[in-house]
């Protein structure tokens, strides 16, 4: 049997995909890509990254973006700290490195947003150091062929696995190495149902031969998950609406959404509509219910988000009476701004 290194990428060469990114060196356009590929799958991040890419082809471009363009162009994709560190990133890049992409592991891990495994990739797809890139596929194709049973969730796992992966890289060839193992996990060793009978390394492939391949790798802890209930008010208005620009810690910072109640149950609309916080957030606006969505579901990793929009037509300005930090805009321009992927399933089925 050929060393491991040789076999995988003798695996990838002959089934790699063609993607965009796999066609350059510029460490800018792969690190675009990486970010926009965590938590996202390739089909979807497609059409981002080659718009990123087209608006900003360079990261002096995307330094100097305006961020409700950048947050706009992110839209519909999720986990939108991703979009803040990277326009956040772009800018030291541009300040402390002058402009040129740092090309050393460690500079490239200090920039926001960017973890070990995108500084791994960066710094091995660009520049071909010998990083070993660890994410979720690297662990199947790790734990499954070797036998690893720790939890890819502990710290001891994880030092185990980039210990591996570490030792196993090809320090000749670490971009392709690396490209070949994420590939191989994607396309051949899948999380459910791989075809191992043509896999190169069913004869020895730890997890096939012992009949383990849907109990490995194995996780430690179970995610928790919060159900949270959202009754967004949309404000009318003689054409203008209220909407909110989210700050602070929780989802969707630097988004818009609308004026928000949030409870930890849900509320029949008599209860919602005679509670305290729909008396408060009224305030002196007298008004009809014009209309209430039925319910949007919407899920995050650890959140599971039920929302309802609510359309008041007021008969009094909005000005007068809804809170300063509220920006009352003319209805068709809502569409100009950035809103998380709830909103905007909302409005579009309005339109
Ligand atoms: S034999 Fe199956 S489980 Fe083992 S590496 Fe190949 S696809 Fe993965």
């Amino acid at each position: 049997m050929k060393p491991f290194s040789s076999e995988i990428i003798s695996w990838y060469l002959k089934n790699k995909r063609d993607l965009p990114w796999r066609n350059t060196k510029d460490a800018y356009l792969i690190w675009l890509s990486e970010i926009i590929l965590q938590q996202t799958r390739v089909d979807q991040g497609t059409a981002y990254y080659l718009k990123f890419a087209e608006h900003f082809p360079t990261v002096k471009d995307l330094a100097n973006a305006d961020n409700d363009l950048v947050m706009k162009l992110w839209q519909g994709l999720g986990y939108y700290s991703r979009a803040r560190n990277l326009h956040a990133a772009a800018k030291t890049i541009q300040t402390l490195h002058k402009g040129t992409f740092p090309d050393s592991y460690e500079d490239i891990l200090a920039l926001k947003g960017v973890g070990d495994y995108t500084a791994a990739a960066v710094a091995s797809f660009a520049f071909n150091k010998p990083h070993a890139v660890v994410d979720g596929n690297v662990f199947r194709v790790l734990s499954r062929i070797f036998g690893i049973a720790t939890p890819i969730d502990s710290s001891a796992g994880k030092k185990e696995f980039y210990k591996r992966a570490n030792e196993l890289i090809d320090k000749k060839n670490p971009a392709l190495h690396n490209q070949a193992i994420m590939e191989f996990g994607a396309l051949q060793c899948k999380p459910v149902h791989p075809d191992c009978s043509v896999c190169p390394f069913n004869a020895n492939c730890f997890a096939f031969t012992k009949n383990l391949v849907s109990v490995l790798p194995a996780k430690e802890k179970k995610t928790k998950v919060r159900n949270r209930y959202f009754n967004y008010i949309v404000f009318h208005y003689k054409g203008t609406i209220a909407i909110n620009k989210r700050i602070g810690k929780d989802i969707w910072t630097n988004l818009h959404d609308f004026p928000l109640i949030e409870t930890s149950e849900a509320l029949t609309e008599e209860q919602l509509l005679s509670s305290p916080e729909w008396k408060k957030m009224i305030g002196k606006n007298k008004y009809v219910v014009k209309s209430i969505s039925s319910s949007y579901k919407h899920i995050l990793s650890h959140q599971k988000i039920y929302a309802r929009f609510i359309e008041i037509v007021c008969k009094n300005p909005l000005k007068n009476n809804l809170p300063k930090e509220l920006l009352i805009i003319k209805e068709n321009d809502i569409y100009k701004y950035a809103v998380p992927r709830l909103v905007d399933l909302y409005l579009e089925k309005k339109k």
